[in-house]
């Protein structure tokens, strides 16, 4: 098995046990795992490949994104959906996703994931819950597959169309007993258990206001029938959701969630932007997880997550850029950035949060909102998914005092290397698994044919 030496690492960031930072440090991978990690005097001094960073990057694990919509990248900054909250946003958008195709969810999967590895992203959670035309999941599955990026795919799904009380238009919805049985052939098809797994699935019925409570029954009992099969939906992110919530269930979102069986370790949900306390608790004590996406909260004028709140509560919590239509980025050190800040308006306190502990969320804790043990940090042991950002960048001139927090101070929009599974998948900034200007120039057809309609 081939081995790669990383050395000369200004600060290798571990995320360990311990959050050790070292100086001058090094990292021996072993094929796709990591063997041994010191200074780079401790290690050897050579492998079968040697990358030398000359003092001048920082190492980092690679960041891992928690919540997302891939195909929302050929409907950003829709002119008619700019300026709506939720639900007027999603009720502009449904008639334009319902053009959406399946080189449309393969290409813009594709351009969402360059997005995100250039940023320094390296393993994604993607939420696909319409299914127009010829659609299916199985198409972004391979479109993962092919750039290289580590991939939780979640089969979403709406059952409840307007006719029923739901927001979305008849005509997107699919039957349920449909969704099941598609969700079960695409576990049975791709899903892997297996540490270092590159694939799996997770079911995530779409939101409270467009499915069924039987649906988010069954498909829990369907996901824990299978190992490793997690949970996700969207929950609590604005206040139309929670007068939703009340007026059709009678609960407020964090009791109809406990309602349908979705607290527990291997549940994470959207937002929770306006959980309640006592939800909170719960979150915590049941370790239910939640994909905090602030710049989506804040584009759409939701408010702002209590994640100071959670975090204290031992709620697991990871960053998400959400869908490209209502971000409409999907840098994931922007969205790391924004978090840090938004933390500190919040609770008008600026220790609410600090560098290091949003470094931490965008790794760590995704990592464990995403109930994986094997990446997330830099030790003997874990997946070898890790990024280098030069330190010889305008935006950190003058802040080399302490650049691990730069990263998130300073403007870092991009990554200069990033290995995944062992693998080389940005290079000194660019790509190396797909062509970057061609996968653009499709992404922009596309995109004009399905708002075009
Ligand atoms: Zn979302």
């Amino acid at each position: 098995m081939p081995t790669l030496l990383v050395k000369n690492i200004h600060t290798l960031v571990t995320m360990n046990d311990s959050r050790q930072e070292i100086r001058n440090g090094a990292l021996l991978v072993r094929d796709n795992v990591i063997e041994q990690v010191g200074t780079t005097q401790e290690l050897p001094a050579t492998a079968d490949e040697v990358l030398n960073l000359q003092g001048q990057y920082l190492v980092l694990p690679g960041l891992v994104n928690t919540h997302h919509h891939f195909y929302q990248t050929l409907t950003r900054v829709v002119p008619a959906a700019q300026d709506g909250s939720l639900f007027t946003w999603l009720q502009t958008l449904y008639p334009i996703w319902a053009n959406l195709t399946a080189e449309g969810v393969y290409i813009s999967a594709q351009m969402a994931a360059a997005e995100l590895l250039l940023s320094g992203c390296t393993t994604a959670s993607d939420h696909l819950y319409i299914f127009p035309n010829d659609c299916t999941l199985d198409d972004e599955i391979q479109a993962m597959q092919a750039i290289g990026m580590r991939f939780h795919a979640s089969r979403g799904s709406m059952s409840v169309g307007e006719s029923q009380g739901g927001l979305p238009p008849d005509a997107l919805v699919e039957a349920e007993a449909d969704i099941l049985k598609d969700s079960q052939r695409l576990i049975e098809q791709y899903h892997d258990n297996s540490r270092y797994a590159m694939v799996r699935l997770t079911l995530a019925p779409c939101s409270p206001f467009s499915v069924s409570r039987d649906l988010m029954r069954e498909s829990a009992a369907l996901a824990r029938s299978y190992s490793g099969v997690r949970l996700h939906t969207h929950l609590a992110e604005n206040q139309s959701d929670i007068d939703y919530s009340l007026h059709t269930f009678g609960l407020i979102p964090g009791d109809y969630a406990e309602s349908v069986g979705w607290l527990g370790e291997d549940v994470w949900h959207a937002h929770c932007v306006k959980l309640s306390d006592e939800s909170i608790v719960k979150f915590g004590k049941t370790g239910t997880g939640v994909a905090h996406c602030p710049c989506s909260n804040m584009r759409l004028a939701s408010g702002i997550a209590p994640i100071r709140k959670m975090l204290d509560r031992g709620v697991p919590v990871g960053l998400g850029v959400d869908g490209s239509a209502s971000n409409d980025a999907g840098n994931l050190l922007q969205e790391a950035r924004t978090a840090f800040l938004l933390a500190r308006v919040r609770d008008t306190e600026a220790a609410a949060m600090t560098a290091r502990q949003v470094l931490e969320i965008a790794t760590l804790g995704g990592a464990r909102v995403l109930g994986r043990e094997d990446i997330g940090s830099l030790a003997p042991g874990m997946a070898a998914d890790f990024i280098a950002i030069s330190l010889d960048r305008p935006q950190f001139a003058g802040a080399l005092h302490d650049p691990v927090a730069a990263v998130i101070f300073c403007q870092t929009h991009q990554v200069d290397y990033s290995f995944i599974n062992g693998k080389k998948v940005v290079d000194r900034g660019r790509l190396t698994t797909v062509e970057l200007e061609t996968l653009v120039e499709k992404t922009n057809k596309l995109a004009a044919a399905m708002v075009d309609g």
